[in-house]
């Protein structure tokens, strides 16, 4: 079923309600089109129409453009669908931030060991977006795991989107044997917020014909980061990546390697075969945890320490000294968040002049690792603004960013 053949307005059909959106088209002259469909009417209790069980009937949305070819499908609760599908109708609008699918700087191609994976066909630089893309299944964790909802759901894409999301991997788990939600299970990012209302944090599964190609490494050469203002998904370069060098995120954030390995065969029932761990000696290992454990206590450390009214006496030294841990592990989010709770830790004890430094590292990480248009960037701003404008009420000079 295409999406294209459905006519405009509202319309029933075998106990499936179908109501179309259509969205002015934006300045590319294309339009968004969403479209809900509550899969089961909503059972009546004494004749009168039951409320909740409508809110948490199962059901899907297709998103099509000029085309009418449904490219994603959005699967959840109707309560779930009816809280994001505004948000999704405005963000969708918007073009994804890397323009051009033609420069794309990567290759689909045979890995080593883990099937297909993603290859860099050029030096892709530090902090560079590799690839943005929308998801082609969206679904929330409450997703619905009757058969005929998930056929229904899968039926809704286009043949080649539904084709394209077919040739991903299937989970070889026996509860999952639904062929969308197998495929969700093991390809999917876990995303969100999918609003700018912080009293609706509800997260998703996105799941991509791309992005879901890259492998897994402990120490990823690339962070995923979902884009709620575009609903993207995107890759960013965490360091320089040399033509030919496989692109990789980190699938968990488990601390140790032991850790991360029980969660690689938990979730994907298979051995954890990044090359980072193929190259490790125990000697590497014991220490590559050790730091990691140092990076996400210091973190943690920092982050209780806003709340308290104890200042913590860490030096600035000490901190560097995490950060390049942190650098080293890959762990960029941690480096970026360190700097800066450091920069509004050192703002009560060492003044703005020394704060300031602290944030700039602060947000060069954020911007490198999850691009500047992240949530965390506008924060960083906000304490970079207000720490220049007291400096030059001061007298001094200077400027933000
Ligand atoms: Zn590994």
């Amino acid at each position: 079923m295409k999406s294209g053949s459905r006519k405009k307005g509202s319309k029933k059909r075998g106990g499936a309600t179908a109501c179309q959106v259509d969205t002015p088209a934006v300045k590319s002259g294309r339009g968004s089109r969403l479209t809900l469909v509550c899969h089961e009417e909503y059972k009546r209790k004494n004749g009168q129409p039951n409320e909740m069980l409508r809110l948490l009937s199962p059901c899907y949305c297709t998103y099509s453009v000029d085309d009418g070819e449904a490219r994603m499908v959005i699967a959840g609760t109707r309560l779930e669908l009816e809280c994001i599908l505004p948000f999704g109708e405005f963000a969708l609008q918007k073009p994804l931030p890397d323009g051009d699918d033609k420069s794309k700087p990567f290759r689909i191609g045979e890995s080593e060991k883990q099937g297909l994976g993603m290859f860099a066909t050029r030096l892709i630089r530090a902090g560079e977006l590799i690839i943005a893309e929308r998801p082609t299944v969206l679904a929330s964790k409450k997703v619905s795991p009757e058969p005929s909802f998930n056929d229904a759901a899968l039926a809704a894409l286009s043949d080649g989107a539904r084709a394209s999301f077919m040739a991903l991997a299937d989970s070889c788990s026996p509860e999952l044997s639904h062929p969308l939600l197998g495929r969700i299970a093991i390809n999917s990012f876990d995303s969100g917020p999918m609003t700018d209302d912080e009293d609706t944090l509800v997260e998703f599964a996105a799941t991509y014909i791309t992005l879901s190609r890259a492998n897994h490494d402990c120490v990823g050469n690339a962070n995923y980061q979902w884009l709620k203002t575009r609903w993207c998904g995107q890759f960013f370069a965490k360091r320089d990546i040399p033509a030919g060098e496989e692109i990789t995120v980190s699938y968990t954030f488990a601390l140790t390697q032991a850790d991360r390995h029980a969660a690689m065969k938990e979730r994907y029932s298979c051995e954890c075969l990044c090359k980072t761990c193929s190259d490790a000696t125990p000697e590497d290992v014991r220490r590559s945890d050790q730091q990691r454990k140092m990076v996400a206590h210091v973190r943690d450390a920092l982050q209780s320490a806003l709340y308290s009214s104890l200042c913590p006496t860490v030096s600035e030294e000490s901190l560097q000294r995490v950060l390049e841990h942190a650098q080293e592990e890959g762990m960029m989010i941690s480096y970026a968040t360190i700097a800066f709770l450091a920069s509004r830790m050192l703002t009560k004890r060492e003044g703005p002049v020394v704060a300031l430094k602290w944030l700039k590292v602060a947000r060069q990480a954020y911007v490198t690792t999850l691009g500047k248009e992240a949530w965390e960037v506008s924060q960083v701003d906000k304490h970079g603004w207000f720490l220049t404008t007291v400096l030059r009420s001061r007298g001094a000079v200077y400027s933000w960013p």
